[in-house]
């Protein structure tokens, strides 16, 4: 069918082509589990077995095991997307995959979904990196293998990490561009002509898919976001994905196919010109482990003359994990720490003292000598932190301009006020008696308009909550996150209407609003020159 429809566009124009269709696998059966993307759900008595190697990998390895290496999956491409036309003579990419300690079916069923979904003319080879794994899976591999003729082996002599792994993958790369993917990943349909593309057009983009979501618990496959969105980072010197500004969105005219300036990339998914990416410098290969690179590349992409964009054709799953499964070689967090320290150092310039000022113990981490990547940002004349601010990461929020308001919240009638009590995510908001000193009862209303303590927002969305206000990440998207503060002293939720009320036990609770002492709150401080942010 597709091959008809190439072959009519050739005759048309001989040099375009389709996006390559896929053919369903000899062997398809569509009542398999996990067919088309849907979730597995673990049988009784396979339980306690998928809850032991839940634990190897930090997602449910049993479903992974129990589904076809080329099972299919739903298309959440644009409508657009589908009708592309693209170069003949697109350039051939490399595909690497870095993997420490990988489930086996996982990682055969990322290299079979790239074979399976990929014009096999686009695929010049995928290159394989074991980072020392230390379980048993190595031989096998080899011997499965064997047989796919565009997959190469390469084994680590020591634990790398996926920063140098990743490097030991590119120098075996012969193909004009390099793509990178997790070892825990499925490709769409489509997924690669607009990557090729966008990068052959201009060598000095770097491109990454559309994100989606391999559930970790049923490796359900689903969207990622229903919204316009893209990376940035907070001062914690983390990647975040915030929702894509207006200005933006205007440029794009809501035409939804068009790439998407990106600030920064999550890191495990992308595509970049061989050569460019020898240019300006590969990665920082005094990073060990995990973390840091991406914001790393994504800061030298851009204040070095490139740009970094999300092809919204351009769909690949992920399996997102709560956890870290493997073991880091030194502590975990002094080494991404160290990553993080070497990109603000190298990169961030003043900046980086907001940095510090977030997490002060960061500025006594040694960390290694950094003349060589100075050396690479002076050749490449890149240009400074404030430059990328001011024209690429447009709405950063400094940490000075954070809050709107911010102290303890106190309900004056009662003397009692709101406490996150440290707790950890997903419980509940609390109260202590206001005389009570303590950083958990610091809390802001941000700018945009959340109401937070550090990294932890109040969110109203679980209606198992019994009305009381449950404690989650800030995804800096509004939603269910968004809080007004009314000049008669309420904590209005946006999206439910209801009020912040003290309640009556030990938790608040959300109320229809009403003229109430009860659901009076003050900030110890406001801050009047702090303008709340439009979200997009
Ligand atoms: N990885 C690796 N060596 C390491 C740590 C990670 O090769 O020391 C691989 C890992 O198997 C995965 C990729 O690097 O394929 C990215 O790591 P991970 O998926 O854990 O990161 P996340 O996606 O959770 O950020
Ligand atoms: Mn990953």
């Amino acid at each position: 069918m597709a091959d008809s429809n190439n072959t009519l566009l050739q005759s048309i124009n001989p040099n375009k082509r389709l996006i390559f269709q896929p053919t369903l696998p000899h062997n398809f059966n569509p009542n398999a589990i996990g067919e088309n993307g849907e979730s597995v759900i673990v049988p009784d008595k396979a339980k306690a077995e998928s809850d032991k190697l839940f634990k190897n990998h930090g997602f449910n390895q049993w479903a992974s095991d129990h589904m076809s290496l080329h099972r299919t999956l739903p298309d959440l491409r644009p409508s657009l997307c589908k009708s592309q036309v693209f170069p003949k003579d697109l350039p051939q990419t490399s595909v690497v995959i870095v993997f420490h300690n990988e489930a086996l079916s996982t990682l055969l069923r990322t290299v079979h979904s790239v074979l399976d979904r990929s014009a096999p003319d686009l695929i010049h080879q995928i290159i394989l990196v074991d980072d020392f794994s230390s379980i048993k899976g190595h031989d096998p591999l080899k011997k499965y293998i064997a047989d796919l003729k565009k997959v190469i082996l390469v084994r680590n002599p020591k634990r790398e990490g996926l920063i140098r792994s990743r490097i030991i993958g590119y120098s075996r790369a012969t193909a004009p561009i390099v793509t990178f993917l997790d070892a825990h990943c499925e490709v769409t349909i489509g997924w690669l002509e607009p990557l090729l593309d966008r990068v052959h057009q201009n060598r000095s983009v770097v491109v990454c898919p559309e994100i989606d979501v391999i559930d970790d618990k049923t490796f359900q496959y689903r969207a990622g976001s229903s919204g316009d969105i893209r990376g940035v980072f907070n001062w914690d010197m983390k990647f975040r994905w915030r929702l894509t500004p207006s200005q933006e969105q205007k440029r794009r005219n809501n035409y939804n196919v068009l790439f998407a300036r990106s600030p920064t990339m999550a890191g495990g998914l992308f595509a970049i010109d061989r050569q460019y990416f020898q240019e300006i410098g590969l990665y920082d290969s005094q990073m060990d482990i995990w973390g840091g690179e991406n914001l790393e590349l994504s800061f030298r992409i851009w204040q070095c003359g490139g740009q970094l964009e999300i092809m919204p054709c351009s769909h690949v799953g992920h399996v997102f994990r709560n956890v870290i499964p493997y073991k880091f070689p030194k502590d975990a967090g002094l080494t991404i720490n160290k990553n993080s320290v070497r990109t603000a150092e190298v990169w961030m310039d003043g900046y980086k003292e907001f940095v510090y000022q977030r997490q002060p113990y960061m500025r006594n981490i040694h960390f290694g000598n950094i003349t060589e990547r100075l050396e690479l940002r002076k050749k490449l004349q890149c240009k400074s932190f404030k430059w990328y601010l001011d024209h690429v990461f447009t709405d950063v929020i400094l940490p000075n301009e954070s809050a709107i308001a911010k102290g303890k919240v106190r309900n004056p009638e009662s003397e009692m006020c709101l406490n996150t009590l440290g707790r950890p995510k997903h419980a509940f908001l609390g109260l202590s008696p206001c005389a009570h000193e303590g950083k958990t009862m610091i809390i802001s209303l941000t700018v945009l308009n959340e109401l937070a303590m550090d990294e932890v927002c109040f969110d109203v969305s679980d209606h198992q909550s019994g009305g009381k206000i449950t404690l989650l990440d800030c995804h800096s998207m509004g939603g269910n996150q968004f809080w007004s503060h009314k000049k008669n002293g309420k904590l209005q939720h946006r999206d439910s209407g209801l009020c912040l009320d003290r309640g009556t036990g030990i938790n608040p609770v959300m109320q229809p609003c009403k003229d109430v002492p009860s659901q009076i709150w003050t900030f110890d401080n406001y801050y009047p020159n702090v303008k709340p942010r439009k979200l997009n």
